[in-house]
Formats: C-alpha cells, sequence, structure tokens
C-alpha cells in the first residue's frame, strides 16, 4: 500500500493502484500528522526500530502500518492474539500495537503472556481499543499495558506516546547505581520480622514481635533484604529515613511466594520512589513465572497501585544458578524442603557467612514419614539421610545460620508434611554443620513470647547436653548481629 498527501486530501493505494476507502474522520487525523509531526522531536525513532500491530481488523492494520513506515518503522502484522505471541517471541518488536477484543487471543491475555516472559521485558505494549472503560484502561495496566489508546487514534498522540515509550526506557540499573554503602563496613544482620505463616500482634508478642519474615544484611558495600514478609514495611521506612534523598541500591533475595514472604512488599515505600532501585532475585514458582506471582498481589482486587504503575525502579528476576554474586559478594542456593520451589541462601562476606532458610523441614520424616521406622538400609531412608546430609555440608562452618525452627518436637510430629522444622531438629543439624551462632526462626504464630522462650530454654540445654559450643538465639525484631564482633 502506499499514500500520498497533497492539499487537503490523502489517498490510500494499494500496490495494484486501486484507491483504498478511507474515513474522513482518519484522514484529518492523518492530515495533522503529516503536519505536525514531523516538526515533533521524533529523531530517537531509527530505521531499526521493530513494531507488530495485531488487529483483527484488517483496515486498522493497515492504516496504522502506514504511519508507521512512513516513520521508518519495520512494520509486522497480525490478525489474533495467538498469531501476535508467536511474532513477538520470535521478532522481538520494540513496540506492540495490540487490539483489546481479537479472536484467539484478547489483547489482555497478549500483554500477560509477554509480561510472563522475561526476555521480553523490553517490550512496549500498547493497547488499541474501541472501547474507553475505565475498567478497560486498568485491567489492562493491569495485565501489563504501558499505554491504552482509544480508537480512532489520532496520529499525532500515537508518536507521542511510542516516542515516550521507547526514548524512555529505563537504562540498565546496575551501570547506573553501584553499591549502597562504603564497602569493609561490618557485616550486620537485622531481623524486621521472624514470624511465620501470618502476622500476630499483640500483647503476647510484643517481645519477639508479629511480623513475618524480613531480614536484612549489610555487607560488602550492599544492603541484601531476604525476603519480603510484612517486616519489609518497617525496614522501608527506615531506608528512606538514613538515606534521604541518596539514591538506593537494594537486593532481595526472596526463600519462595508463600504470603508472609511476600506481603511486605506493595507497603514498601522505597518502591515508590523512582530513585530507589529494588532488584528482585528469586526461583521460578511451581505454576506461574516469578513476575507474575509478585506483580499479581497488587491487581486491584487486592491493592490499590498496580505493580505497573511503580516508576519502572523494580527489576524482578527469576535465578537459574545456585551459586551467583550481589555486588561483589558470593551467594550460593540451595533448594529447602517445603513444598514449592522454595530456596535457602548462603550470603559469603569478608566477616563469615550468613544462611538463611526460614522455611525447611527435615527431609528424613517428609521423604517417606516411615522411613524412620522402617529404620536405615531401606532406599527410601537412605534417600532421604543423602538430602539431609547435602543440606548439612551446605552449612558448613556457618557463622549465623537463620533456620526454620517453627514448632516442638511434640508439635512436630502433628504437623509432619506442613514443610516446616522443629527447635530439636534445628539444634541437631546447626551441631552437625558445625554452625557457630543458630538463630531459631519463623515463630509458629500460636507461640507467644513465653511459649518463644521455652523454645530458647530447651534450645540451650540440647547444646549443653552435647557439650558443643554451638550458641542459640531466637529471632527477635529489632535484633541486630554484627559478625565482626563475633571473636574474629
Ligand atoms: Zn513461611
Ligand atoms: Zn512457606
Amino acid at each position: 500500500m502506499r499514500s500520498h498527501v497533497s492539499g487537503n486530501s490523502i489517498l490510500f493505494r494499494c500496490s495494484d493502484g486501486k484507491p483504498i476507502p478511507i474515513p474522513a474522520t482518519f484522514q484529518l487525523y492523518f492530515l495533522g500528522f503529516c503536519r505536525s509531526v514531523r516538526a515533533a522531536s521524533i529523531s530517537a525513532m531509527s530505521a531499526t526500530r521493530k513494531v507488530l500491530i495485531i488487529d483483527d481488523d484488517a483496515d486498522q492494520r493497515q492504516l496504522l502500518g502506514e504511519l508507521l513506515r512512513l516513520e521508518n518503522w519495520e512494520v509486522t502484522e497480525a490478525d489474533d492474539g495467538n498469531a501476535g505471541l508467536d511474532i513477538i517471541r520470535a521478532q522481538r518488536p520494540d513496540v506492540v500495537l495490540c487490539d483489546l477484543l481479537m479472536p484467539r487471543g484478547n489483547g489482555f491475555l497478549v500483554c500477560r503472556k509477554v509480561r510472563e516472559d522475561l526476555a521480553l521485558r523490553q517490550t512496549r505494549i500498547i493497547v488499541t481499543s474501541g472501547r474507553d472503560y475505565e475498567s478497560d484502561r486498568l485491567a489492562a495496566r493491569e495485565a501489563g499495558a504501558d499505554e491504552y489508546l482509544v480508537k480512532p487514534i489520532e496520529p499525532k498522540r500515537l508518536f507521542e506516546v511510542i516516542t515516550r515509550l521507547t526514548v524512555d526506557v529505563k537504562p540498565a540499573a546496575t551501570s547506573v547505581f553501584g553499591a549502597q554503602l562504603p564497602a569493609g563496613g561490618p557485616t550486620r544482620v537485622r531481623f524486621w520480622g521472624v514470624r511465620g505463616s501470618i502476622p500476630t500482634p499483640g500483647p503476647a508478642t510484643v517481645a519477639f514481635g508479629g511480623n513475618t519474615t524480613c531480614v536484612e544484611v549489610r555487607a560488602g558495600g550492599e544492603i541484601i533484604i531476604l525476603d519480603g514478609g510484612t517486616g519489609l514495611r518497617m525496614l522501608g521506612r527506615q531506608l528512606l529515613e538514613e538515606f534521604g534523598d541518596q539514591r538506593l541500591n537494594l537486593t532481595m533475595l526472596l526463600s519462595h511466594t508463600h504470603w508472609d514472604h511476600i506481603q511486605g512488599l506493595p507497603f514498601f515505600q522505597p518502591i515508590y520512589k523512582s530513585d530507589c532501585r529494588l532488584r528482585i532475585l528469586g526461583f521460578e514458582g511451581a505454576r506461574n513465572g516469578l513476575v507474575h506471582v509478585l506483580t499479581s498481589q497488587m491487581e486491584s482486587p487486592y491493592f490499590p497501585v498496580p505493580f505497573a504503575e511503580l516508576p519502572g525502579n523494580v527489576q524482578i528476576e527469576e535465578l537459574k544458578d545456585m551459586e551467583f554474586r550481589v555486588g561483589a559478594l558470593r551467594v550460593r542456593a540451595h533448594f529447602a524442603n517445603h513444598p514449592g520451589i522454595c530456596v535457602g541462601y548462603r550470603i559469603f562476606t569478608e566477616d563469615g557467612s550468613v544462611a538463611f532458610f526460614p522455611d525447611n523441614e527435615p527431609h528424613t520424616r517428609v521423604h517417606n514419614p516411615s522411613a524412620q521406622s522402617a529404620g536405615a538400609g531401606t532406599a527410601a531412608f537412605d534417600y532421604a539421610a543423602a538430602q539431609e546430609n547435602k543440606f548439612v555440608e551446605f552449612l558448613r562452618g556457618v557463622d549465623v545460620l537463620i533456620l526454620d525452627s517453627q514448632f516442638d518436637a511434640q508439635e512436630y510430629e502433628q504437623h509432619i508434611g506442613w514443610g516446616h522444622g522443629c527447635v530439636d531438629y534445628a539444634v541437631a543439624v546447626a551441631i552437625k554443620a558445625g554452625v557457630k551462632r543458630l538463630v531459631l526462626f519463623h515463630h509458629d504464630p500460636d507461640h507467644d513470647d513465653a511459649r518463644v522462650d521455652e523454645l530458647l530454654a530447651h534450645a540451650h540445654r540440647l547444646v549443653a547436653g552435647s557439650k558443643s559450643t554451638l550458641e542459640v538465639e531466637a529471632a527477635r525484631e529489632g535484633r541486630v548481629i554484627e559478625l565482626a564482633r563475633m571473636g574474629k
């Protein structure tokens, strides 16, 4: 198709020379565009930019395609959502113009699929629709659309949006932000949330605290946040108070995405500040990708501010390797024994190492509950014992081990297969692995302060009986452990 503009008329012709009927309203838009947009600053667009138009209306595809080709965009077209998704994955266009109501894959679905694919995170999606319902706009945003344009689309508006979206691509944060803290400071572990399963505020839990899992580790110039339970809210306040207007550069290592490990994220104030960068690292969820799982808790039925409204400063990355670096720090991951995909981490610092396994059940009981009664020598028991040995070796010589100790031994017998451990097991593993300090963690929501004190006293008795030098404490909100002061 070719177009020709002269005077006040506009003519689209097919390659065989036949004129194409164009609605008068669109012709006016198009003329307005031709006279103004060339003068506008669209220099950021280059000939290498690729756009995909997905629309079941052939006229719409043709009109938008012609407009974009005039500005040197390489245009591809698809007439339904599924075909569009295939092209997006194969060609990775810079921009996708995607109709909302289409057969074989509507626009919401296309947005969701694109946003679930981390390889497509630079792809900008503009949803186009003949309807202007606020609920559609919101749903498109939540699905991952960058913009929503109502048809007929004014060319000037289209190019304004495309220019903004393509010029405004956030630079790779790593090149902009360095480490947060001066390297060389002591390694510090601070507990912001120590409770398992659900927050438990109230007078019975004030000593140890009622917020769910969140631990901060400062080492090697980095601020690493271990899980984003409800304790994360107070950490956010503290960071903004401490660093004022400075840029923040934070890394979160997620053990898994159960509620008690992610619910603080929407209330973490730094994510609403464009100069605060949060990189969230974790492993893929069992049913959906990490991006989907984390962002869906901010969708409208659950939360008023969708993830897409954040200023583009939160980067969610699925880890593939069990060993990686955060800045200069080496980190190793190990799969925990817990429902779904759940890991623990060991962070190596110059003062020693910190291991974090907030949710973990003894292998020897879960792989086969009857394995113990069956006894050593059975295949099930030996397999579980081998897994246990790997866990112990992973923890060998750790300075601070934060480990799931939700139950006492009797309670645990009633909760085999729930994915949590008990104090007796935690102490035994820590002693076996030569751990220096064990922190009992993920306190049961039904355990009040007195009960946690009892469990800690029990742990101390176990250690005394074993003649081990292991130090044990029960995790408490606000507690700071400084590795450099631990006899090093
Ligand atoms: Zn948990
Ligand atoms: Zn869990």
